[in-house]
């Protein structure tokens, strides 16, 4: 735990500073109306934060996974959320490690300097659920441009992108050697897109995460939007889901660490029985048991942000850091609330808000039986179930 408190100190205490200025209240106003944090993302945007991932020759800071998961831990650990912008930094990924040069110059100096916004990555649908290989969203090539026709599902922060990186069908499964082929991606300009063939409908959750579905109706793309080539789509969706993961396991050790440190200031604090709670070691232990296993799914997440940065494989290692992570905050969540009594369910305690928000990194980006099964099966060499 202490060597991931000192790494990037400086940044660190940026991030918290900045973080000081969005305090609780300000996160439950938003909560009531679902509303987006327009100037928390601004004000990260304006530092830079957002812009880590992206190298110094196209106007990024170029400083690789581990900072960017030292900025997001910061930001869960004082009470943020960064599901709002955190795809600001990893969806570029995609485009960084597979569109030419041409795309590269024009889009990411502008990604970095936050005047276009890519944070909407659209792979899920309805039908398909987790076999991301039965997507049934087609692009049709005709001339110079695609048409694009189907359905998406649960794609956060599309109406607050200016692009969108988005998979879809090129080729029907059943035409494809393997079904993993024939998917392309494209980058659509959502400024266009919207009212000209593309609808977006957002869905309220438990959480305020700006998530929705998309429906494309004869969207027409230009050809040059084609990340890549077509039909391999899915091996470069792939590439940028290990950063993802990471980064999403080091919120997660952000909100770990909030829950701990709520949970042990209130157990000093409250007294009933003429003591302090915390005194009660039935108190004491969920706090404690939170701690060790915060501190080990957090030396998971720093190894794969390593690997990742070493240009390591690391996707085992990834998996492993966002599922230990998520069960970690997850378990610190409900401690936390249990530690509080009735006051965990106050709003004013953000307790209930946080509980809510890091419940979802079990189920996404990817669900805990699916890492499991990644384990089990290119690990431990164990049959496949499907
Ligand atoms: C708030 C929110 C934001 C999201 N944002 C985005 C986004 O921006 N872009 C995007 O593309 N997607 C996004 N998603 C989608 C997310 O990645 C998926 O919800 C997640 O991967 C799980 O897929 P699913 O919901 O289709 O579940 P399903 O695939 O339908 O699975 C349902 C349950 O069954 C289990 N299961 C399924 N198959 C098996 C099996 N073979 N063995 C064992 N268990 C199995 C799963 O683990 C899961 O628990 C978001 C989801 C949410 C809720």
């Amino acid at each position: 735990m202490e060597e991931i408190e000192e790494s990037f100190p400086d940044i660190r205490e940026a991030v918290r500073r900045l973080c000081a200025g969005f305090p609780g209240a300000y996160w439950q106003a938003l909560d009531r109306e679902r509303a987006y944090p327009t100037a928390f993302v601004e004000a990260l945007t304006e530092a830079g934060f957002l812009a880590v991932l992206i190298p110094e020759a196209y106007g990024g800071s170029g400083l690789g996974l581990q900072a960017a998961t030292a900025v997001l831990e910061e930001i869960h650990r004082s009470g943020c959320n960064g599901g709002a912008c955190h795809a600001q930094m990893y969806t570029m990924g995609t485009l960084l490690k597979h569109g030419s040069d041409a795309q590269k110059q024009m889009y990411l100096p502008r990604i970095a300097s936050g005047d276009l916004r890519l944070q909407a990555f659209g792979v899920t649908e309805p039908g398909a659920g987790t076999d991301t290989t039965r997507i049934r969203t087609f692009a049709r090539r005709e001339g110079d441009r695609y048409i694009v026709n189907g359905q998406k599902i649960w794609i956060s922060r599309a109406e607050h992108s200016d692009l969108m990186v988005l998979l879809c069908r090129t080729t029907a499964r059943e035409a494809c050697a393997k079904p993993s082929d024939g998917m392309s991606v494209l980058l659509v300009d959502m400024r266009k897109a919207v009212g000209n063939g593309l609808t977006i409908r957002p869905i309220r959750t438990m959480l305020n995460h700006a998530t929705t579905e998309l429906f494309f109706d004869d969207l027409e793309v230009p050809a040059e939007n084609l990340i890549g080539e077509e039909g391999k789509g899915f091996r470069y969706i792939l590439s940028g889901m290990n950063a993802e993961r990471i980064l999403i396991a080091s919120e997660c050790i952000g909100d770990g660490h909030f829950f701990i440190d709520r949970a042990s200031a209130y157990a000093r604090e409250r007294n009933v029985f003429g003591r302090p709670i915390g005194e009660n070691q039935g108190v004491q232990f969920p706090i404690a048991r939170a701690y060790v296993q915060l501190a080990a799914a957090a030396g998971m997440v720093d190894r794969a942000a390593r690997m990742f940065d070493a240009g390591q494989a690391g996707g085992t290692e990834a998996n492993m850091a966002k599922m230990l992570a998520s069960e970690a905050s997850w378990y610190a969540a409900d401690m936390c609330v249990q530690t509080h009594g009735g006051f965990g369910f106050a709003e004013e305690y953000d307790i209930e808000r946080k509980f809510r928000e890091t419940r979802l990194y079990q189920v996404a980006p990817i669900s805990t039986n699916l890492i499991l099964s990644h384990v089990a099966t290119h690990v431990l060499d164990l049959p496949k179930s499907f």
